[in-house]
């Protein structure tokens, strides 16, 4: 299916981003496209009604959150075909980053609605620019789970992955979720940025284990985004590469067991891993 940008086309869906703590960090665009739907649908109405007051701008909205945004869904697919046009908000950032936005986007494609994405603040991307870690390729993971054993099994299934990782954090949970990423990964290079473009915008860089050390100290608080340096090449070996390495050890004439011990340290891996993959081998 083809999607085009007409902007004579009616029905159209906008994804308009907000600020995330600075009221300046909006763009004009944006502003005239409040300006011109018929409709804003939002998380929040209370919220969302206070920018657009800020700028002065009268409008129609509709909520549109976590809890209700299935139901809410038919209705704005229902006003978007008879010609209306919607602006998506959420109370910060871009909407579907963290925030409710998917679901309606999604219907919006499937029955051939335009669907267009207004560019503007997103916590994720300010922070990744700003850390110092590899911009090239990145993973948004958003919030680890909440949990101590979800949590710790998500980020062993980040391990290999050659990204920056990028997660949202709430303050309360900050100190067990870096125990945990240190834990798991070790001591990566990693920042925490916090309050981002507010008065009091922070970044703190170190490895894993000096943020945690820090954190430790003197607890942040506010919004936060914890970034973590992707594997090396070494960590995101595959399986076979393990197995293999191995191998080539024990050829040149070293036991299985200390050749599990020098794979492990060469790929940063755990000795149980690298052993769970060469259990089959013979010892010698
Ligand atoms: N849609 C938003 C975006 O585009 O960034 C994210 C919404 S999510 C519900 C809220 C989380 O985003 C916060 O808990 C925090 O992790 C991150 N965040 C949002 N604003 C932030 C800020 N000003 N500074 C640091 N982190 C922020």
């Amino acid at each position: 299916m083809e999607h085009k940008n007409n902007s004579e086309d009616t029905g159209v869906l906008y994804i308009c981003p907000t600020p995330i703590g600075n009221l300046e960090d909006i763009t004009l665009r944006v502003l005239r496209v409040l300006k011109k739907v018929d409709l804003v649908a939002c998380e929040d109405t209370r919220r969302t009604g206070q920018l657009l007051n800020y700028y002065q701008i009268q409008k129609r909205m509709i909520s549109y959150h976590e809890h209700n945004e299935v139901t809410r869904t038919d209705e704005l697919i229902s006003f978007l075909e008879s010609g209306l046009d919607i602006a998506l908000v959420s109370d910060a950032g871009t909407p579907g980053i963290a925030d409710p936005g998917f679901v309606v986007v999604r219907a919006a494609l499937k029955y051939g609605i335009r669907v267009t994405a207004l560019p503007g603040p997103c916590a994720a991307i300010s922070a990744l620019v700003m850390s110092g870690l590899p911009t090239d390729r990145f993973l948004f993971y958003g919030f680890l789970p909440r949990k101590a054993t979800k949590r710790v099994a998500e980020i062993e299934r980040l391990r290999g992955n050659d990204g920056t990782l990028v997660f949202y954090e709430a303050p309360h949970r900050i100190i067990p979720c870096l125990a945990d990423l240190l834990r798991v990964l070790g001591p990566r290079p990693a920042a925490l940025i916090r309050e981002l473009t507010k008065m009091h915008e922070q970044m703190w860089t170190g490895t894993l284990e000096e943020l945690l050390d820090r954190a430790t100290d003197c607890p942040p608080k506010g919004e936060i985004v914890l970034l973590v340096q992707g594997a090396k090449e070494e960590e995101t070996m595959s399986n076979h590469d393990v197995v293999k390495l191995v191998r080539e050890l024990m050829e040149l004439g070293l036991d299985k067991k200390t050749a599990i011990t020098v794979t492990a340290k060469q790929t940063n891996l755990p000795k149980k891993d690298v052993y769970d993959q060469v259990v089959e081998l013979p010892p010698y």
